[in-house]
């Protein structure tokens, strides 16, 4: 049973834009000190190569960067990240630059200068909407398998296939993602604990079963079988595609 009134914070993570050091320094430490997780960067670059390592939350965006329009960040970021919260933190109050904001695809926008407190109030309102919807996402199609992520089942040709729990979110991360490469840093942080750190053989052995469940269950089934396809990609990580057609 699914009691989600209460998001639990210490689970997000939030990326903070913003080059005004006093700003920047504020949200990170009251953003940690409640129970959020957030990493700074000073630039749009900066932002980019966060981003592009790790799956974040929330993006807190500042607009007037030295190296490049708030808006590209939140535009590109949109269509890489569907489930990121963008929030810009603008000092511009023109109407036209908060609809600028929202068409480049942010949630909600916040003028300068905010209290903390109302942005914690946005962000617990918008995360705690977001967990409410989670339950109505729709079962993942890939091929003949569907991943059905709210009940928490893998289906192929209306037969369950057993998986352990890890090999489950494994399957449902990558599908989360599909055709998207994901490295096995985010795979780590997110399947088994976001303070993980050290070794991923644990990673290799459940990518290793997880395959073996599927090829199992293809085997097995009386029907012809398209499955997914996961790519191992050296020194990085995975990336899941669905199968186009079962082989003849
Ligand atoms: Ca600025």
């Amino acid at each position: 049973m699914r009691t989600p009134a209460t998001p639990d914070r210490s689970r997000y993570s939030v990326l903070v834009v913003e080059d005004d050091d006093t700003i920047g320094r504020h949200l990170e430490t009251g953003l940690r000190s409640n129970g959020y997780t957030p990493t700074w960067s000073r630039t749009g670059a900066a932002a980019f190569t966060e981003s592009a390592q790790t799956l974040y939350d929330v993006l807190l965006l500042d607009l007037g960067l030295p190296d490049m329009d708030g808006l590209d960040i939140a535009r590109t970021l949109r269509a890489r990240c569907p489930d990121l919260l963008i929030i810009i933190l603008t000092a511009r109050t023109d109407d036209i630059d908060v609809i600028a904001g929202l068409d480049a695809g942010a949630d909600d926008y916040l003028v300068k200068p905010f209290s903390l407190t109302v942005l914690l109030a946005r962000l617990r309102a918008h995360l705690r909407r977001r967990t409410i919807a989670s339950p109505a996402q729709e079962p993942i199609s890939l091929g003949d398998l569907i991943v059905d992520v709210t009940a928490r089942r893998c289906i192929l040709h209306d037969r369950e296939v057993p998986l352990r729990p890890k090999e489950f979110e494994l399957l449902a991360m990558l599908a989360r993602h599909m055709g998207e490469a994901v490295s096995r840093e985010v795979l780590m942080a997110e399947v088994w604990d976001e303070n993980w750190f050290g070794s991923t053989k644990t990673l290799d052995v459940t990518m290793a079963a997880l395959r073996r469940r599927l090829s199992d269950a293809a085997g097995a089934s009386p029907l012809p079988a398209a499955l997914p396809r996961i790519s191992t990609l050296r020194g990085h990580g995975y990336r899941l595609e669905p199968h186009a057609a079962p082989p003849a």
